[in-house]
């Protein structure tokens, strides 16, 4: 056996007594590789044990407590040298539960006769009486009544471990808590608690809250070092943000781009409409924004059709009006090219030179229009994102348009900032983002918000359609198409699934094709065709040369056919809340009402990967698929995308919400967005206060601060790395 003295909290956790080579893959398989790593394992939850046990209610290997009066002790030494204390217990309220402990011939001198006890220990039933080897047990004073019961910690677990385990483990080595450093100086600690209107006066210290969170006396207790724990983890995060703000707003100049009066007016008068109240609002903000030297790092949020572009042209077009360049990025080609369209019509009769640079322009053309950038003769670049952040060199970059961000980590964020020149930025999303997710993900960047939608746009009328409406439905599809309206189907997956017993869209295009809609122009349009055939399918659709679309979930960003006005979208229960509102914005763009029908999943089979709460959301019993056909019903409620978005964070995680795996969201140990938004917010302020005060954390009480900012987020927030 190793000796406690060659471990520390560094050790491998081979090493820890209690765990040793067979066991330590499977605490590796927890996230435990090192000594330390045990003490921030926190418990899931706790339990709290029930009173004392009677006589009565004793079983083998049942973790029991009794109280009683000990009426017999002996003491034996075995042949080897072994010594055992034994304590008889006369338990309250009738019945024997022997204690006996081994090797710890200091039990001799600690009971006696006429105590009263506390035993905690699993049951052994010896065949005349029960016994407890090694229990706790706290000596009460005569007349005494029992403590109440400590909670106890329930540990997530790996298969091959229990729960005893994993708590022997951490138990042994609980007392090297001591050798942690605090990382949270007191003033700190107190201004938290304060904030967090905690019940005390200060967060626990690391080592407090490391034994309260292990071994509470109470669950006030466990609740304050979870506090302190969950405070510490959204902190750390929201300093590096703060630091790489900080930074960015500090490294190099941006170009001040003033649009005065003459030019405001000007631009404005290219919009075929008054402006709505909120987009004015944001257009105040962005002017001020780029007439400082501060680079621009704004993100703007609106649900799908409130307006965004308009916004976006404004910030394009003061920078052309002070001589600068701008970029537009989209996401995809077939949103460049909307938007290069768009704007050539509307400039029609300007001088403003616009280009569209995406992946399919041949390459001589393509590097005659690189050309042009880089000696300034083109205003305003159109083009993907991939190719705008690859090697585009601008004469005079003034402003940066991102149009439909999906992935929103700041380290996809930054390969952008990377360019020689500081741009102003702005990102612009209609994935209606939480609060807590948004300052989670965009703390580094400043937000504003399209609430208002423009006049005439009237909400999408959502139905959850079920098998035996399927044909009502189908020709309620087929009378939008007679009086001129064109069709959404959209399918979650491309093929069919065996396991999930569902079909794609592969399937269900033959299906519509050749049943219920074999009178009209169906198309099939998915990620995995040919970049030129996709668009030629997605022109005739525009030209109104197709009829029905059956389509992946690709045409959920930005795609704008204002004739469509039905959406049927199948298996609707395999997509996110903030996914399907995506896909409901996409039709009722134009002057005609837009309906969608949301067909339910049919097979038996859920797809258990869809439920990334499922190890925190205890199991109901209820039928998992009327739960589903709730949550479809809700949506066809709620038409806001916000609202829509808090109940995906709730249900179902922030993944979803974001779309994909690449969220660019943080893990956290113990804090989590759903439940933490007051946290979030203060540790949001107090990470800006202290950056304020102490931006690269050099100060000597900020060292240890900064190296957990730096060993959690270094990597990808560069902070100090900026320009
Ligand atoms: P999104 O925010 O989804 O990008 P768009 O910018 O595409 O929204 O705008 C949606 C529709 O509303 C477009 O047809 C646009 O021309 C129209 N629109 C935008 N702003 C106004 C406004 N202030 N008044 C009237 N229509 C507007
Ligand atoms: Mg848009």
């Amino acid at each position: 056996m190793t000796s406690p003295s060659n471990f520390d909290l560094h050790s491998p956790v081979h090493l820890v007594p209690s765990i040793g080579m067979q066991r330590a893959h499977l605490f590796e398989r927890l996230g435990i590789r090192r000594a330390i790593d045990l003490l921030f394992h926190f418990p899931r939850t706790y339990q709290e044990s029930s009173e004392c046990q009677s006589i009565l209610e004793l079983k083998e290997g049942l973790l029991a407590t009794v109280v009683g009066t000990i009426v017999d002790m002996d003491s034996r030494f075995s042949l080897e040298g072994r010594s055992s204390v034994g304590a008889l217990l006369a338990v309250d309220g009738g019945g024997y539960v022997r204690c006996v402990w081994y090797n710890q011939p200091f039990r001799r001198e600690n009971h006696s006769i006429g105590q009263r006890l506390l035993a905690r220990g699993v049951i052994r039933s010896s065949g005349v009486a029960y016994q407890m080897r090694h229990p706790e047990v706290t000596v009460l004073e005569p007349g005494e009544s029992p403590p109440p019961p400590r909670p106890r910690p329930v540990y997530p677990l790996t298969e091959g471990l229990s729960q005893r385990q994993v708590s022997w483990a951490i138990e042994s080595i609980l007392p090297l808590a001591l050798d942690i450093e605090e990382a949270l100086p007191s003033d700190l600690r107190s201004k938290a608690a304060l904030l967090m209107k905690l019940d005390a006066d200060l967060l626990p210290t690391i080592q407090d809250a490391l034994l309260w969170i292990h071994q509470p006396k109470d669950m006030p207790e466990a609740q304050v070092a979870r506090a302190r724990f969950i405070f510490q983890e959204l902190f750390v995060l929201q300093l590096a943000l703060a630091m790489y703000r900080y930074a960015c707003r500090h490294a190099a100049p941006a170009p001040s781009i003033p649009t005065n009066a003459l030019i405001h007016s000007r631009i404005l008068k290219r919009f075929p409409f008054d402006l709505t109240d909120d987009q004015k609002q944001v257009i105040e903000t962005i002017r001020l924004d780029m007439a400082s030297t501060i680079p621009m790092n704004r993100l703007l949020q609106g649900d799908v059709g409130t307006g965004k572009t308009a916004v976006a042209q404004y910030a394009l077009l003061s920078a052309v009006a002070n001589q600068y360049q701008a970029a537009l990025m989209a996401p995809t080609e077939l949103l460049a090219r909307q938007h290069a369209t768009k704007l050539k019509q509307q400039l029609a009769d300007s001088r403003v030179m616009i280009e569209l640079l995406v992946g399919s322009i041949p390459q001589a053309q393509k590097r005659e229009i690189l050309q042009r950038i880089a000696i300034g003769t083109v205003d305003i670049v159109v083009g993907t994102q991939a190719l705008l952040s690859e090697h585009v060199e601008f004469a005079k970059l003034g402003v940066i348009v991102i149009d439909e961000q999906h992935r929103f980590g700041v380290e996809q964020r930054a390969t952008l900032r990377t360019a020689r020149t500081v741009p102003h930025y702005l990102v612009m999303t209609a994935t209606p983002i939480p609060r807590t997710l948004a300052l989670t993900l965009f703390g580094d960047l400043d937000v504003s918000t399209l609430k208002q939608r423009p006049p005439g746009q009237s909400v999408v009328k959502t139905y959850v359609v079920q098998p035996s409406q399927h044909q009502r439905w189908w020709n309620f599809v087929i009378k939008q198409i007679q009086t001129g309206r064109q069709a959404y189907v959209v399918v979650p997956r491309v093929d069919a699934n065996d396991e999930t017993e569902t079909q794609g869209a592969v399937q269900w295009f033959e299906t519509l094709r050749t049943g219920p809609l074999k009178e009209l122009r169906v198309e099939l349009l998915h990620g995995k065709m040919e970049s030129e055939s996709k668009q030629t399918i997605l022109d005739q659709f525009a030209n109104g040369e197709i009829d029905i679309l059956v389509a992946t979930t690709v045409i959920e960003v930005g795609i704008d056919v204002p004739n469509t006005s039905v959406m049927t979208i199948i298996d609707a229960d395999r997509l996110g809340l903030a996914q399907l509102h995506q896909l409901r914005g996409r039709v009722g763009r134009g002057s005609y009402p837009g309906f969608v029908g949301l067909f339910p999943t049919q097979s038996k089979t859920i797809d258990p990967a869809n439920k990334p709460n499922s190890n925190t959301t205890t199991a109901s019993d209820s039928d998992p698929q009327s739960e589903e056909i709730q949550r479809l019903e809700s949506f066809a409620k709620i038409h806001d995308g916000f609202e829509l978005s808090q109940i995906d964070l709730r249900k179902r995680g922030p993944g979803d919400i974001l779309g994909t795996k690449q969220t660019g969201l943080p893990e956290f140990i113990i804090a989590d967005l759903a439940r933490d938004e007051d946290v979030v917010m203060i540790a949001k302020e107090m990470a800006a206060e202290l950056v304020e005060y102490d931006p690269t954390l050099t100060r000597p009480e900020h060292a240890k601060l900064l190296r957990q900012v730096v060993a959690k987020h270094g990597k990808s927030i560069a902070i100090g790395d900026v320009g």
